[in-house]
């Protein structure tokens, strides 16, 4: 491991002296746990409780007039930036598109946007933006380097998880922005994104550790803590370091199968 990329761990927060323990491995309970605080937060906060994630439904085109799938990356801007499909759109005071390298090999997926996202106007910014940045550095890669957006384009209210009817009214965007991007690796960042994106019911852990599909879509996603949930946990940043080098080893292997 070099010095600089030392450095971007304990800017993460991990300490990379200490020795793994069989307390620091994967376990489905801790990150259940995360879901479980999750849930928790919701319903003191009086907020839904992301049950809804249990489904196959078939997606939403939000409007049959708009041929998505086709659009290039300006059109596509200015069709999420006019937006009415869901309810998101009366909060908001803009939406919040994604940003980076349109030809990135490495593609961030969040779940929602939040308040201080609307007022940088660009996904993951804060101290958990601060904390991707430094993930992303101690990946090789700076913020500018991969493509960065979220499973919905306006932000929720109180910075709450979005809704399946809100994911699928805004998914066939994210669709496009994957197919326009056509990164070698996704990785998705929080277990409300990963249920989501992969409609699957199984916890964090489980997701974690091993790649996944997205429907109709064959590139490979590894799924990863939402940083701002690393930032009320920090014991868990370990974990992330671990699922950062698989995606790492990933991409170097896919770098190389390409030549
Ligand atoms: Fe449209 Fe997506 Fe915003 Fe909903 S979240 S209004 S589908 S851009």
């Amino acid at each position: 491991m070099s010095n600089q990329q030392n450095a971007y761990l304990k800017a993460m927060g991990i300490d990379v002296w200490i020795e793994r323990s069989p307390s620091n491995i994967s376990s489905p309970e801790t990150s259940q746990t995360e879901i479980s605080h999750h849930v928790e937060s919701n319903a003191k906060q009086g907020k839904p409780i992301p049950t809804q994630v249990h489904t196959t439904e078939p997606l939403i085109v939000p409007d049959a007039s708009v041929n998505i799938d086709q659009l290039d990356w300006p059109a596509l801007r200015s069709t999420v930036a006019e937006c009415l499909d869901c309810d998101l759109s009366k909060s908001r005071t803009k939406t919040i598109f994604g940003a980076g390298n349109q030809t990135a090999a490495l593609m961030i997926i969040g779940d929602a946007p939040i308040a201080e996202d609307e007022i940088q106007g660009e996904p993951f910014s804060g101290q958990a933006g601060k904390l991707l940045t430094a993930m992303l550095k101690a990946m090789g890669y700076q913020r500018n380097d991969v493509y960065i957006s979220n499973l919905v384009k306006c932000r929720t209210s109180e910075n709450q998880d979005p809704t399946i009817e809100e994911v699928a009214a805004c998914e066939p965007y994210l669709v496009r922005q994957i197919k326009l991007v056509q990164p070698d690796l996704i990785l998705v960042l929080g277990s409300v994104a990963a249920q989501l994106l992969l409609k699957s019911k199984s916890t964090l852990s489980r997701l974690r550790g091993q790649l996944h599909y997205i429907e109709d879509i064959n590139i490979p996603v590894i799924v990863s803590f939402d940083p701002a949930y690393l930032l009320r946990s920090p014991n868990e940043k370990r974990k992330a370091w671990d699922d950062l080098q698989t995606a790492m080893k990933e991409l170097s292997n896919i770098a190389a199968s390409k030549k």
